[in-house]
């Protein structure tokens, strides 16, 4: 249940609706909007609903939630979640174009690329020191020295990075150096990495579980808000299909169909679900003329020596043109970066 406080209602008024959802053992949740304040209601659902909530004083109604998730949902936050990284905007109109490579290899490595792209135009670089393989045998990352070489690279290029972390006892780790933590799609329905990055103060990037439903994803961002986090970006990074020519087949729809139900921004990862170079532009423009808030794709100065996904990494120049493509769609969409 969620209740919609009018905009009049008094801090009293919403004092007696958290009061009694407590005395009836459910938890308040309050979200206070820039128009109204609505509270989110956890608890036995008939115990809930026995209540005439549009009787309390300050009141405006009462909604039942048909959906599993809640505070993910725009019934519960009308107006979009603006999530900030390292003093990066992104979503509500804010657009985050974040690229590099996708593990970090060599320190000239990960700043030959971050230069490129800082010049290009990215806010937020990407780099991962924890990458879960799917061969046991393949490059694993380099770990903290990873992180340490993410950290120099944004002291460096003055922008903020987002790392993976892929094991629960890694996150206070990865916390201490990244501006934005990533779940990637094999672990986004692990429960207990979600819950304990909800128990964070650093933003949360989920991306779509493969082979996940787009309920069952914002499901898992529910896990993550339900703790106290409420900085989470989502991202489509592809599903698995019957389609073989792509790596996975990247779901524009679930751009705006997650914008209609979620105030969650929601950016594209066109480098993980299309596989391939040649992809990359035009998955990206797709993505971003669809309405996504930013998008996130691989650079490597030298693909052919890439340790990981080098068929899918764009060079730096293809960023650079990449960029002028995408400040000409926005512009046609009345938009600017
Ligand atoms: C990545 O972004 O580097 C990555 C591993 O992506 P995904 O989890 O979507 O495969
Ligand atoms: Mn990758």
């Amino acid at each position: 249940m969620i209740i919609v406080m009018r905009p009049d209602a008094t801090a009293d008024d919403i004092a007696a609706v958290a009061a009694r959802l407590e005395s009836i053992g459910a938890e308040p949740h309050v979200s206070e909007g820039q128009l109204r304040t609505v509270i989110g209601a956890v608890g036995d659902r008939e115990e809930i609903r026995s209540v005439p909530w549009e009787a309390f004083s300050g009141v405006e109604r009462a909604v039942a939630v048909i959906r599993p998730f809640k505070f993910v949902s725009r019934e519960f936050q009308p107006e979009p979640t603006i999530v900030d990284v390292g003093g990066v905007k992104v979503g509500g109109g804010n657009f985050a174009p974040i690229a590099g490579p996708c593990a970090v290899e060599t320190r000239e490595q990960l700043f030959t690329s971050a230069e490129a792209v800082a010049n290009a135009g990215a806010t937020i670089l990407r780099g991962d020191a924890f990458k879960p393989r799917t061969s046991p045998y393949s490059f694993q990352g380099h770990g903290e020295a990873g992180l340490e070489m993410l950290a120099a690279a944004r002291e460096e290029f003055g922008m903020p990075f987002v790392a993976e972390v892929v094991d629960p006892r890694d996150v206070e780790l990865v916390c201490s150096y990244a501006d934005l933590i990533r779940v990637g799609t094999r672990n986004m329905a692990n429960f207990t990495l979600l819950s304990e990055l909800g128990r964070q103060t650093k933003p949360v990037m989920l991306k779509r579980g493969f082979t996940a439903t787009i309920e069952e994803w914002l499901n898992a961002a529910e896990y993550i808000y339900k703790e106290g986090n409420h900085d989470v970006i989502l991202c489509e990074r592809g599903i698995r299909t019957f389609e073989t020519a792509t790596r996975n087949t990247l779901d524009i729809a679930a751009v705006p169909v997650v914008k209609q139900v979620s105030h969650l921004p929601i950016i594209v990862d066109p480098s993980h679900s299309g596989g391939q170079r040649s992809l990359v532009a035009p998955l990206t423009l797709a993505g971003v003329a669809a309405g996504a808030d930013g998008f996130m794709v691989d650079v490597h100065h030298d693909p052919e020596t890439a340790l990981v996904d080098g068929p899918q990494a764009i060079l730096p120049g293809e960023f650079a043109d990449l960029m002028d493509d995408v400040r000409a769609v926005a512009h046609a969409l009345g938009s600017t970066l």
